[in-house]
């Protein structure tokens, strides 16, 4: 067996991944022998939504009942509870992390230098204090900060810092990861959804390996990366067939980028969760030569390069080097409750749209991070459901402000429906006859008293 070099910890392995080969890559997937091999990971770093801005708006109309994302229309809950089903049932408790680190030789009583002597008695101090918290929600813990600050060594705490790190590579085994996350199947969307459905199929096959090993499994990942390889090529070559219908006198610079994009595209170097934005990149550096116009409408066809948000090629391809605990996060928040300025606020200084109630709506987190500053007019194209949500969405804020379950919203029905109007330019208009006419029932009678 070839051993890669390995850098840091690797304790997980998985497929070894390169070039699929021309023969296998036709219509199946790439048969790969199944040699296992240490893995080179991209170093870790946290993956998470933009995180949501705590509002108060969010906090209020997250607990309407039942209340719905404006675009896609599944049942949202709060950031909160994504938290509580990672602290109290997702990561292992306090004592099972503390047990990991010697299992897995990540600390090595014989080795172990002064440093991690001390942080792994700190953490098993830890352990017999806090036995039902998870690590990460321990360390968030004010008092433990206070304390590792106070009362440790640099190099301690820097010992502290990698076993956490370290830790998020081993993690529950896939068949209890789909068991704890199942009974809230109903809000992870799009994309996430898709994911979570291929995770439960295989962890059926592989129940004692993680996510990880499952998005790395040749017949998941190989087939995901030709499938995303062939739609960057599409995009690409719907470019260059674009540029000679309409702008021929371009023709022949295009020519150029458009080999040079094929060859990002199918690069084993380039890490591929770069490829996306350095193809972007390419078509961009032609604006000095090109018209604006022209500029336009190639950046517009660029745009529908996948993006792991919208395609599960493109995530798997992406997050196959993401420990498991991070996979399961980013599905667990998808479903997540946040807010959405209608008018977005960074589309531009002089037209921002206002931080005020009636310019916002509550969206998935998976619609928001997805729109971004997209035109609800462009939106609207590819989410056309989008009108029939919000209908959906306003009916359940218009029925608890109704049974009073929503208090001081007596201005957002109308104001949010004209704000919705103008955005998306008449396209969304939503009907609140029911709101006004208990409108001028109840609060005229109750003004005249
Ligand atoms: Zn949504």
């Amino acid at each position: 067996m070839k051993i890669l070099p390995v850098i840091n910890i690797k304790h997980e392995f998985v497929h070894k991944k390169g070039k699929p080969s021309e023969k296998n890559n036709k219509n199946s997937a790439p048969n790969r022998s199944c040699d296992l091999v240490p893995v080179f990971y991209y170093p870790l770093i946290n993956v998470s939504f933009k995180k949501a801005k705590r509002a108060d708006f969010v906090d209020n109309i997250r607990d309407v009942p039942g209340i719905t994302c404006a675009c896609c229309g599944i049942e949202v809950y709060p950031y909160e509870t994504v938290s509580r089903i990672e602290d109290e049932k997702l990561f292992f408790f306090m004592p099972e992390s503390v047990r990991m680190l010697i299992k897995t030789g990540l600390f090595n009583p014989q080795k172990a230098g002064r440093a991690e002597h001390e942080a792994f008695l700190y953490l098993k101090r830890l352990a017999d204090k806090y036995p039902d918290k998870s690590f990460k929600n321990v360390m968030d813990t004010g008092s433990v900060q206070e304390e590792i600050q106070k009362d440790l060594s640099p190099e301690t705490r820097e010992k502290i810092k990698y076993y956490r790190h370290s830790l998020k590579r081993l993690c529950r085994n896939s068949k209890e990861m789909i068991e704890i996350m199942q009974p809230y199947e109903n809000h992870f969307s799009g994309v996430y959804r898709e994911v979570f459905e291929l995770l439960k199929k295989y962890s059926k096959k592989y129940p004692q390996k993680d996510f990880n090993y499952i998005l790395n499994i040749p017949d998941v990942y190989y087939r995901s990366l030709h499938k995303l390889q062939q739609r960057q090529k599409n995009v690409v070559n719907e470019i260059e067939y674009y540029t000679k219908i309409n702008y021929p006198r371009y023709s022949k610079l295009l020519k150029t980028k458009t080999k040079r994009a094929k060859n990002i595209i199918f690069d084993e170097d380039t890490k591929i969760p770069q490829k996306r934005q350095r193809i972007l990149d390419l078509y961009e550096t032609m604006r000095k030569d090109t018209c604006p116009e022209y500029m336009d409408a190639v950046m517009k066809i660029a745009q529908k390069l996948p993006k792991s948000s919208n395609s599960r090629s493109a995530f798997i391809a992406k997050y196959s080097y993401r420990s498991s605990e991070e996979i399961a996060h980013l599905i667990l928040v998808s479903g997540a409750a946040s807010e959405e300025h209608i008018k977005p606020q960074h589309r531009d200084k002089q037209d921002k749209g206002p931080d005020t109630n009636e310019n916002k709506i509550v969206m998935c987190a998976a619609c928001n991070s997805q729109r971004s500053k997209t035109s609800y007019k462009d939106w609207l194209l590819i989410h056309p459901e989008m009108i029939r949500n919000c209908q959906k969405y306003i009916d359940k804020i218009i029925d608890a402000i109704i049974d009073k379950k929503l208090v001081n919203y007596n201005d957002y029905p109308p104001k949010v429906k004209e704000s919705l109007k103008i955005e998306s330019g008449g396209k969304i208009d939503i009907d609140i006859t029911k709101y006004e006419q208990y409108y001028e029932n109840y609060f005229n009678t109750t003004n005249k008293h």
